[in-house]
């Protein structure tokens, strides 16, 4: 096509320019170009649940084809607010607080533009999913980055208080954690909380891997601690928990004022979502208690395979304990930064990972690690640790 030779306006707006491509794109294209193992993009390389498929099916040869009521259908915020009522004790009003939307991207994305006003401040910790950045840029805001300490990534009182002004509207927490696999522990959860309630704020907390916890670890939803579901926005994802990641359907329970200002927004951005899919997740969750341990022994197996894999190898790293990601140091293997070992290992080893620089704003921290995905099948997995192993000779 021909482009139009010194035209002033036929161009993309200002809000779009400062943004990049996501490193999950540009990741995964790389890996099919050289026909690497990619555990890069965080998605499974197996199926979801037969079940769930098949209530899918069922929905759409039963005419569920239409449109729905753009805050969901109400049987599948039913199931969401039982669901909430019988793992964490949380109540949710089905008409109210809880809104189904296009994924959690759209959550976030939706969460951020309702609260955030131009200028308004919001703490981010980095590592941080690429999309909190995004959407607070869009609707004007300021990231303030709070880094999360290394090697356990952990945070204190201090490090909230250090980026604190009186601009700071609100807070995201993702948790468990993506990249670094964190499950927060409660005592870091009642800081979140003591912060929120000491300046009133508001908290975004991102949980679309609240059933990806191992081990002993539980997860602890912010909004079930004193004081904060009136003030918390909860976001929640059925492509995490049914590994169904390209059925892109989420939800945001939050208190009616702000789900109202939220439905707002996404009435004009999507209207509703898939009304077939919607209807096979509200049979779904309600098998939840039946489905949960077998999902989460299976991710379980997968990251001990591939731990202890990574250790064999030389990576010396602690297990994670919540999602399907590992933050692999690299500066005891290689001198190369996160991205220039990212391409080494996908031209020569045929193996993709994120370079976690792309998660970091503000420290250089993200050079020191890649973030590799276990959501893979054993052999996916082997055959991975078989490449990587060539690395220690
Ligand atoms: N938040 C986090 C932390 C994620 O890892 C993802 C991953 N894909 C999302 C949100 C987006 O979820 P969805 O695919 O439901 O939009
Ligand atoms: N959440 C996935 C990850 O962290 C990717 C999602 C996406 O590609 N947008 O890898």
């Amino acid at each position: 096509m021909q482009l139009i030779q010194g035209s002033k306006m036929i161009r993309p707006s200002k809000r779009v320019q400062v943004f990049q491509d996501s490193i999950f794109g540009i990741m995964s294209k790389k890996a099919n170009e050289h026909n690497a193992i990619n555990l890069s993009q965080g998605f499974p390389d197996f199926d979801g649940p037969d079940f769930v498929k098949e209530y899918a099916l069922e929905a759409i040869k039963d005419g569920k084809n239409q449109y729905s009521p753009f805050p969901g259908i109400i049987e599948l915020r039913e199931s969401v607010s039982q669901y909430l009522k019988s793992y964490y004790d949380l109540d949710y009003c089905k008409e109210g607080e809880v809104s189904i939307c296009c994924g959690a991207t759209e959550g976030i994305f939706l969460s951020i533009l309702s609260i955030i006003n131009p200028g308004d401040e919001v703490i981010v910790f980095e590592p941080f999913y690429d999309s909190y950045i995004s959407s607070i840029q869009v609707a004007g805001g300021i990231p303030k980055v709070v880094t999360l300490n290394s090697p356990d990534f952990s945070f204190t009182p201090e490090d909230l208080e250090n980026v604190y002004s009186s601009q700071v509207k609100a807070i995201i927490l993702n948790n468990p954690h993506n990249p670094t696999g964190r499950v927060f522990t409660s005592s870091e959860l009642k800081i979140v909380r003591d912060f929120c309630l000491k300046y009133d704020l508001m908290a975004i907390s991102d949980e679309v891997y609240e059933f990806l916890t191992f081990d002993k670890e539980e997860h602890i939803p912010l909004a079930s601690l004193e004081g904060m579901q009136e003030r918390t926005l909860g976001i929640y994802s059925a492509g995490k928990t049914f590994g169904l990641t390209g059925w892109k359907i989420g939800w945001v329970c939050a208190p009616e004022r702000l789900s109202s200002g939220l439905r707002k927004l996404h009435q004009y951005i999507t209207f509703c979502v898939s009304t077939p899919m919607q209807y096979a997740l509200a049979r779904s969750l309600m098998h939840l208690k039946d489905y949960v341990p077998t999902f989460k022994e299976d991710y379980q197996s997968k990251r001990d395979l591939f731990y202890s894999g990574m250790k064999e190898i030389g990576f010396d790293f602690k297990k994670p304990e919540g999602t399907y990601f590992m933050m692999v140091p690299i500066h005891q293997i290689t001198k190369m930064s996160d991205v220039d070992f990212a391409y080494h290992l996908i031209e020569k080893k045929r193996v993709a990972a994120i370079p976690p620089s792309a998660f970091y704003l503000k420290s250089r921290e993200g050079e020191k690690f890649l973030r590799f995905c276990f959501a893979k099948k054993e052999e996916t997995l082997l055959e991975a640790l078989k490449f990587l192993k060539e690395l220690q000779v």
